[in-house]
């Protein structure tokens, strides 16, 4: 039996973890869950898996859960960040799935690793922020950080049995999101509703947004560099609409390994959670028959202007990658308040970058305040 703790239990990725664990009750139990502000979804979650603890934003939102707790579940019901911290780091978790969306998630995959708890990890975005900090305490409390970023895991997965000095570079494939055959004057037209509807993947807003401009490959490009310990130089971005190639690596003597599915995280999570062995969750395998168009291209870095970004904030380094990270936020934010248009996205963080002072060889607090500054500078091109 494995203890999980999720959190941000009520989002896309969190969703499709509670499924397979509700698909496989005598391999999984919940212990932790914890969500933002959707409480009727907690509840309802919380009436099935009976967690121990279970964690939402405020004090508020805990008294009105509270309330919609049948007597009879005895979950402590906390809040804020100390709430989030408690849901990661309870004792007895074997995993902690990191599936916050943004830096919200950062301190909560910090401390479970602390802890000394394996992470299977979704919120790219902690690697993006601090991705060196990150990866070294990993490794110096022994944990596992287990990819869920379907990306990531098609790359692990490639590199199962590989020996490092033969491995050549990643090719990191990306849908192209919904607008990539959209003619770039037609951009200014962009509702928040269009860049919504993704081709390929249902997904959170966040990242629905990231996939429309290609920050979302861009994050993953960040995420990958700390991942597997590569140069981003070693990194190919390559348009991929289908879908169904997750990502490929190519080695020194030519041969290319790729991992194929069809577009479902269930595959990627369920890996990540039960990692060397696979479950039988029934995914279907693609139907090659009628798959006899798998094509690849180019991504166009003039149209989509944040994947130049994200590649010049993780050359640069230090605390770029989170000041790109915390602009993009702000940005995304603006963007589906109808603050700003879509075009505008990559202009207000790149000001916001251009802005930096970098602090080098940041540590945690320099981080976090890196963050913060962004987020103010960014919020005044915004309004
Ligand atoms: P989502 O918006 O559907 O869910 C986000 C979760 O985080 C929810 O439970 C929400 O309540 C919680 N949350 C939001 N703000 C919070 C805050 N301030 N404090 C605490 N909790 C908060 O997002 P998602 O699509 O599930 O994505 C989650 C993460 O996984 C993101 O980092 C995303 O990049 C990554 N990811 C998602 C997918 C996908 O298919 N959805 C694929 C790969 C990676
Ligand atoms: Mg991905």
């Amino acid at each position: 039996m494995k203890n999980l703790s999720i959190l941000g239990s009520t989002g896309s990725i969190g969703c499709n973890v509670l499924e397979i664990a509700g698909m496989f009750p005598d391999r999984f139990s919940v212990i932790a869950l914890t969500g933002g502000t959707n409480i009727d979804l907690l509840a309802s979650q919380i009436k099935k898996f009976r967690p121990k603890v279970a964690s939402v934003l405020t004090r508020d939102l805990a008294d009105k859960l509270s309330e919609r707790i049948p007597s009879d579940i005895k979950t402590e019901i906390v809040f804020g960040s100390e709430g989030y911290i408690r849901a990661a780091t309870l004792e007895g978790i074997d995993i902690v799935v990191s599936s916050i969306v943004g830096s919200a998630g950062l301190l909560p995959t910090i401390a479970a690793i602390e802890k000394g708890y394996d992470i299977a990890l979704a919120n790219k975005e902690t690697l993006v922020m601090a991705g060196e900090y990150v990866m070294n305490l990993a490794s110096s409390k022994g944990v596992s950080i287990l990819p869920v970023d379907s990306e990531h895991s098609a790359i692990f997965q490639c590199l199962q049995g590989q020996r490092e000095e033969d491995f050549d570079r990643i090719h990191l494939t990306a849908s192209g999101g919904p607008f990539r055959s959209k003619p770039v004057s037609e951009f200014k037209d962009i509702t928040t509703e269009d860049a919504l509807s993704h081709p390929t993947w249902s997904m959170g807003k966040k990242i629905s947004i990231d996939s429309a401009t290609l920050m979302n490959k861009g994050l993953e490009v960040i995420e990958a560099v700390h991942l597997f310990n590569v140069s981003h130089k070693q990194i190919e971005v390559i348009i991929h609409p289908q879908s169904i190639v997750h990502s490929m690596v190519s080695f020194i003597d030519g041969s290319v390994i790729a991992q194929l599915g069809v577009p479902d995280m269930k595959g990627a999570i369920a890996y990540a959670i039960t990692y060397p062995e696979r479950m039988p969750i029934k995914q279907p395998v693609p139907d090659f028959a009628k798959l006899s168009n798998l094509t690849f291209e180019s991504p166009d870095t003039e149209k989509f202007p944040c994947l130049k970004l994200a590649f010049e904030a993780i050359k640069t380094g230090e605390t770029m990658p989170c000041v790109m990270n915390a602009a993009n936020e702000v940005a995304v934010a603006a963007f589906l308040d109808r603050k700003i248009s879509f075009m505008d996205i990559a202009g207000v963080i790149n000001k916001t970058m251009e802005k930096h002072n970098l602090i080098k060889s940041p540590n945690l607090e320099d981080i976090i305040s890196a963050d913060d500054w962004a987020r103010k500078i960014c919020q005044e091109f915004t309004n």
